[in-house]
């Protein structure tokens, strides 16, 4: 048995630990794991107190994936719930769709009776209005924005708070889950998706071979397919460490568009853990369980930087 979380999972990882001791499935250890992040109104890129969009409202995006079947849900843009990765968990087990997003999301999660919450917090309000206002924007403080946006997406920098929580999970039978949920860029584009509730993208899981989660610049993920990526390396015969430098050196041809840091974290099928961060400024830790550990241990981060630029 195993867990592997990153920074952001910190408030969920005893309880997905106890779910796996207590001889629950996979599924179930990586939604125990993200539900209390994403109540936990402390954490600014997850659930409620995450970060809204330009306009003042947060939108979440989740995905799970089940590796025993390849069955995954997601959500993207959902407004006014707690729980996202209840509701991409629904997606998965009541729909037969894997993607639900904006309105349709949100009447989908009242129509399963999952909790309905005011997401923006005080405290996200104020950061909200204070970043409209240095812009000199202040209708958008009211969502009253009739002003053009695409300017305020650029430039993008890497200062601005992201994060998403990330976990996975290998169960007492061998089974592989992965499942991310975010609240995505702070004051990202309405609409925005990123990676999170993208298959393959932001996280993927299939017994056969292994289970990925990435975080940070979606934007690049979705572009290299990166969860995806690492699974299929490993499906080739690539270890687990292998596969996650291989994918970044694919991140690293990527030219043009927005490039920035991006955190691979991966299991393979016997259960054998790494965590690569990539052209990450700093050293980024993750969370690791595994059933002969009491307590979930923190970890360092491998670092790898992949040559980047938008020179050619
Ligand atoms: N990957 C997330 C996104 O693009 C953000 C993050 O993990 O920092 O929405």
């Amino acid at each position: 048995m195993i867990i592997v979380t990153n920074d952001e999972g910190a408030a969920g990882v005893e309880a997905a630990a106890a779910s796996l001791r207590e001889g629950k499935a996979a599924l179930d250890a990586v939604q125990a794991g993200i539900e209390p992040v994403e109540a936990d109104p402390a954490i600014r890129s997850v659930g409620r107190g995450g970060l809204p969009t330009m306009l003042g409202i947060v939108e979440c995006d989740a995905a799970i994936m089940d590796g025993a079947t390849r069955m995954t849900g997601a959500v993207g843009a959902l407004r006014g719930y707690l729980h996202a990765i209840a509701a991409a968990r629904l997606v998965m087990e009541r729909l037969p769709h894997v993607m639900l997003a904006g309105e349709g999301a949100a009447r989908f999660a009242g129509e399963m009776g999952l909790e309905a919450a005011e997401m923006l917090t005080g405290e996200a309000r104020a950061a909200h209005a204070s970043w409209v206002r240095k812009r000199g924007l202040d209708d958008l403080v009211n969502g009253v924005a009739h002003a053009p946006l695409t300017s305020l997406a650029w430039p993008m920098p890497t200062s601005r708070t992201g994060g998403t929580v990330i976990y996975l999970a290998m169960d007492r039978h061998g089974h592989l889950s992965a499942g991310a949920s975010t609240s995505g860029w702070a004051y990202k584009y309405p609409g925005r998706l990123g990676d999170s509730p993208l298959i393959g993208a932001g996280i993927y899981a299939d017994d056969r071979c292994g289970a990925c989660g990435c975080t940070h610049t979606g934007e690049m993920t979705i572009r290299c397919g990166t969860a995806r990526s690492v699974v299929l390396l490993m499906k080739g015969g690539a270890r687990v460490a292998e596969a996650c430098h291989e994918a970044a050196a694919d991140l690293g041809d990527l030219r043009g568009g927005f490039l920035g840091p991006v955190v691979i974290h991966a299991i393979d099928r016997h259960g054998e853990p790494y965590a690569l961060a990539v052209n990450a400024p700093a050293s980024i830790d993750f969370w690791l369980w595994t059933h002969d550990l009491e307590q979930p241990q923190r970890q360092s981060c491998a670092q790898a930087r992949a040559t980047q630029g938008d020179e050619s």
